[in-house]
């Protein structure tokens, strides 16, 4: 989708290190870390975010959340554990409107 930042990182229209990469999806570093480690995790194809998820999204719902499961393992923070976001909509602060997982974890983390 034009003018969609994580659409021109998936496109590699924009330089960016992959922690992990398949044919569905990419995980790479938050640029604005909230945590030790901020994984943001993504589908390659645009797909909007959850207020605009339904049934038929099932399956990508699924393989992404084992894909986070995955890239937590791969980065050595599975036995530690982790917490994984979506953020959705304007009270929760969300940015942008491609569907991302975010991948939070290396310190024990607060809860407000
Ligand atoms: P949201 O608030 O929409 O759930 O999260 C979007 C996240 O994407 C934010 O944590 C923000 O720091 C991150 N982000 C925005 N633009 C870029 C970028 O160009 N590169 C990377 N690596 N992260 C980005
Ligand atoms: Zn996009």
């Amino acid at each position: 989708m034009k003018d969609c930042i994580f659409c021109k990182i998936a496109n590699k229209e924009i330089p960016k290190e992959f922690i992990s990469e398949d044919e569905k999806f990419l995980a790479f570093n938050d640029i604005n870390p909230k945590a030790p480690i901020h994984v943001l995790i993504i589908p390659k194809n645009h797909v909007g975010p959850v207020n605009t998820l339904s049934e038929d999204n099932n399956k990508l719902i699924s393989d992404l959340i084992l894909k986070a499961k995955e890239v937590a393992k791969q980065i050595g923070i599975s036995e530690n554990g982790y917490r994984l976001i979506f953020n959705v909509g304007r009270d929760a602060g969300m940015q942008v409107n491609h569907l991302h997982l975010h991948l939070l974890g290396g310190k024990s983390l607060t809860w407000q």
